[in-house]
């Protein structure tokens, strides 16, 4: 295949996630909607603490490492800790805003899996996301666009079919994008290694051998249980 077209003036996208740990299912999505929205560069951003979550079972440095190795060798891709730099609760309003500080000029465009968009009316100043970033919107295995609500309202009001508009405008449409549909998540991988399974194939080789090494999701799984 042959190589991303360098524009300096193309989009940055932003790739947040918990990423615990990271799977082929973020890697193959990001790398199709690199592609696909011809990004200058893709931000992988683990989360410092998700506020809205249980805290991630893999220590930050553990996800970062794994997330380092995942995306080792692919051009454009970059490993971004601002987050977990950043302290406590992670806000993407603040990430989106820390980059547009540092790119004035770039379109922003904020990658999200359908899962995450069904709940970003929740997110934290959610509405002025769209001051600073476009956000564009994977499909992703058992979740359907939203049609009616305010999700839809969203999708009616910012939503843009063609890519170039993603180019020509820094900030505040909406894109929803097919990418290769793969059922894959972090919990369902959680759950398979606290219970002693094999994650070949499901993650890159050089996550599943820190995983394998370190014994993070056992060892977890183990302190929790002791705990009730
Ligand atoms: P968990 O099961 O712990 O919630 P996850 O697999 O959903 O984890 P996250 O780290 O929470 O992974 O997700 C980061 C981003 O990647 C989110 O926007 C999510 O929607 C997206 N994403 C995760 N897995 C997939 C997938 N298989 N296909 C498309 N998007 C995905």
């Amino acid at each position: 295949m042959s190589a991303v077209p360098a524009d300096k003036d193309a989009p940055i996208g932003i790739f947040g996630g918990t990423f615990d740990p990271v799977h082929v299912g973020h890697l193959r999505t990001g790398y199709e909607l690199m592609r696909a929205l011809r990004l200058a560069e893709l931000h992988w951003i683990p989360v410092g603490n998700p506020g809205h979550r249980d805290p991630p079972l893999a220590s930050a440095e553990l996800r970062l490492e794994m997330l380092r190795v995942a995306i080792a060798g692919q051009p454009g891709f970059v490993l971004d800790d601002r987050e977990i730099r950043r302290g406590g609760v992670s806000y993407t309003i603040d990430t989106l805003s820390e980059l547009r500080e540092a790119y004035p000029q770039r379109p922003l465009c904020l990658l999200l899996g359908m899962d995450a968009f069904a709940g970003f009316t929740s997110w934290h100043r959610w509405q002025e996301i769209f001051a600073v970033a476009h956000v564009v919107v994977a499909h992703r295995p058992g979740w359907q666009a939203p049609i009616s609500g305010p999700l839809a309202a969203l999708l009616a009001e910012r939503g843009v079919a063609d890519v170039a508009t993603l180019h020509e405008r820094r900030a505040g449409c909406v894109h929803v994008r097919k990418v290769t549909p793969l059922e894959i998540s972090s919990t369902d991988l959680r759950e398979l290694l606290v219970s002693g399974g094999d994650p070949r194939f499901l993650v890159p080789e050089p996550v599943r051998s820190i995983i394998v090494e370190s014994e993070c999701y056992a060892l977890a799984h183990e302190r929790t249980q002791t705990r009730r």
